[in-house]
């Protein structure tokens, strides 16, 4: 589906930051939408070469491309997980979905807790389970739910819990007394989870022993980055496109949030950089009603690809009228 970038460039892996610079100007000219009116394989060709400039000409982003490949935005998360030493963390950030496991921690531990002499470790509380979830930054907005297999123990039905037949070995539950029953359950993630939020469902952990309440099952959530949105806390920062002349003039521009798009009013001479705050569009806060971050915009101005002959004449007739005008004010 997706181009190698450097390919989509037609640069080398090595490439100089200008060769890269140089060839994007080349084929953004090329693949204007402007230049190929209704022209669908020019648009997505000038999409392609955009994201691929957009990483390769960021020294970080290219740096974390290189290393890994179409999975680069979850670089820090990759490497938050290896740091965090495992092979559990590491599953989370690369979009398993994560359960095949529990099937074998329940059956290890019951292997072990029918070997072990029972009675003397008395009424004992079970572990608590861990799980990875990833959710989309849209689902940590509205919140979601999560299906989680699990694996119940019961009572062998053949020999009803006592491992044995008429003397011999039950081969149903090769002796156990117990076999476990696969169990889907729903479980809910509530708006606001951050990465790192753990979502607690109770008594769905081991079974405890003796007389022990079993233990909880966590699902630890990873929130996936987002091509628009960066997340600090509960507030969101993105950028805008200004056309130069609503910059210069005043204007309005369009800003899509999560939720939807809203308008945005621009002030005349609004320069390049200057950040807007929406003040609630941001995530809502975990565990609070209704309370929400904030959305940070900062405006980015473009400049017109192409000039009619008659812009051109205006511009020109502008930089007249200014020079006259510093003039006239260096003159007094
Ligand atoms: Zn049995």
């Amino acid at each position: 589906m997706a181009r190698d970038f450097y390919e989509a460039l037609g640069v080398a892996r090595d490439a100089s930051e200008k060769d890269i610079r140089t060839a994007y100007r080349k084929l953004a000219r090329k693949h204007h939408p402007d230049v190929n009116p209704n022209d669908k394989s020019a648009e997505a060709r000038f999409k392609e070469v955009n994201a691929a400039f957009e990483v390769l000409s960021d020294a970080d982003k290219r740096k974390k491309y290189d290393k890994y490949g179409d999975r680069w935005e979850m670089a820090d998360q990759i490497e938050d997980a290896q740091r965090r030493g495992g092979g559990g963390g590491f599953r989370a950030a690369q979009g398993a979905e994560g359960f095949g496991d529990f099937g074998s921690i329940f059956d290890n531990f019951f292997r072990r807790e029918r070997g072990g002499p029972r009675a003397a470790s008395g009424n004992r509380r079970g572990q608590d389970i861990e799980t990875p979830i990833e959710v989309t930054l849209e689902e940590a907005y509205h919140g979601t739910s999560r299906q989680v297999n699990l694996q119940s123990p019961e009572a062998c039905p053949t020999c009803g819990g006592s491992g044995d037949v008429a003397g011999a070995i039950c081969h149903t539950c090769e002796g156990m007394g117990t076999v476990t029953r696969p169990r889907r359950i729903e479980v809910r993630i509530p708006a606001g989870v951050k990465t790192g939020s753990r979502v607690r469902v109770a008594g769905e952990g081991r079974p405890g022993a003796g007389k022990g309440s079993p233990g909880d099952l966590y699902l630890v959530v990873t929130v996936l980055p987002h091509h628009r949105f960066e997340r600090k806390g509960d507030d969101l920062h993105a950028e805008v496109d200004v056309p130069l002349l609503d910059a210069v003039l005043g204007g309005e521009v369009t800003v899509p949030t999560i939720d939807g798009r809203v308008a945005l009013r621009i002030p005349e001479l609004t320069q390049n950089g200057r950040q807007f705050r929406l003040s609630g569009k941001g995530m809502p806060a975990l565990g609070s009603s209704g309370q929400r971050g904030d959305l940070y915009v900062k405006a980015r101005i473009q400049l017109p690809d192409t000039l009619t002959p008659e812009e051109k004449a205006h511009f020109e007739a502008m930089r007249a009228a200014r020079a006259a005008a510093t003039a006239h004010h260096e003159g007094r």
